[in-house]
């Protein structure tokens, strides 16, 4: 009946305990259903086994996960945003013009977007330059809001963004706005300290980077490079934190992996729930770009976020990710 719906059908064949339980699954596959997953509700077996073959048919919400993963993963777009003045345009032109500039594409009107392709150590990276982003008041125009809006919609296009802000000014309100559009995006970034040479002595510079990384709160995944968007200096580091974020974007672990390291920091500690006892029983990578966990759990209702983030720092912790959001999404069996 299910087969006729045209719905998957994965059978699992329980009480596959003995050998010939194990013998006896073969006259199953006479119903042609896709998969037969032996398994011992009673002792567990064979039951992580089917957990991941039901994720695998389960299609990820749209425009995110896998989705993302086959698009030209070879090609990063990166989307340059700030705020006015911080050196973006600068940037890009000091890297187009000492790299190699493959092709440029100049939009309608001053105020749009202009997409350089360049290419660095032979890798090719699609630059996204913006008219920055401005807090938006009463007092702005139309023009104003209109930036704003062209900067959101590169963040959307991008994979990582790289977040210029005047270093030696710190940290602005206006730095954080942009950081938290990057972050409700899940986008890779690498925070670039612009405009160092305005650092008078190393100490200065020390205490300024500090107190930038400092200021990222939930970003404190991201890289913080310090950079002269005239000269070039500090590009070097720069697109190696690039590069790292970017590959951790569509980091995969391995399923095994992650659920042996499950056990000391997820299985075995109770989840803070309204609603009584609730537990974990299963943890699956479901996509890249951004890294995608399902945890598998009892009850889905009210947990609270302060556990979601203890479980993306564990899973920092065990695998890295530098540079890139880890989504956890919580299913019920
Ligand atoms: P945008 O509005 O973010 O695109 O900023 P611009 O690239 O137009 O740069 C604004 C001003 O800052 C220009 O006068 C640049 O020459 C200057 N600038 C950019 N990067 C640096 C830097 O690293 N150091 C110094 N001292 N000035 C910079
Ligand atoms: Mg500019």
């Amino acid at each position: 009946m299910l087969r006729e719906r045209g719905k998957a059908v994965l059978l699992a064949a329980n009480k596959v305990d003995a050998k010939e339980g194990r013998e006896g699954v073969s006259q199953f596959h006479a119903l042609a259903v896709d998969t037969i997953h032996p398994v011992s509700a009673e002792h567990g077996t064979g039951v992580s086994e089917l957990l991941e073959a039901i994720v695998a048919r389960i299609p990820s919400p749209a425009g995110a996960g896998e989705a993302t993963e086959e698009k030209d993963a070879a090609l990063p777009r990166i989307a340059v945003v700030g705020r006015p003045n911080v050196g973006k345009s600068t940037l890009v032109n000091t890297l187009a013009g000492f790299e190699r500039v493959i092709a440029s594409e100049v939009a309608g009107t001053t105020r749009d977007a202009i997409d350089v392709l360049v290419e660095r150590d032979g890798r090719r990276y699609l630059l996204i330059d913006t008219a920055g982003i401005r807090a938006k008041r009463k007092t702005e125009g139309a023009v104003e809001i209109f930036s704003v809006m062209k900067s959101l919609d590169s963040i959307k296009r991008c994979d990582l963004a790289i977040l210029l802000i005047d270093g030696p000014a710190g940290l602005s309100h206006q730095d954080r706005q942009v950081l938290r559009y990057i972050l409700d995006e899940e986008r890779a970034v690498v925070v670039a300290a612009n405009k160092a040479d305005g650092w008078t002595s190393e100490e200065a510079r020390r205490k300024g980077l500090h107190a930038i990384a400092e200021g990222l709160e939930y970003a404190s995944f991201a890289a913080v490079v310090p950079t002269v968007a005239t000269s070039g200096k500090g590009f070097q580091p720069l697109f190696r934190k690039i590069e790292e974020a970017s590959a951790n974007f569509r980091l995969r672990v391995p399923t095994g992996l992650l659920n042996r390291m499950a056990q000391s920091f997820l299985y075995t500690v109770p989840i803070p729930s309204p609603q009584g006892r609730n537990r974990a029983f299963y943890i699956t990578q479901v996509g890249v770009a951004p890294p995608s966990f399902a945890v598998f759990v009892k009850d889905r209702r009210g947990i609270p976020d302060s556990f979601t983030r203890y479980l993306q720092n564990k899973i920092r912790d065990r695998f890295g990710f530098e540079g890139s959001p880890v989504r956890i999404v919580y299913r019920e069996r």
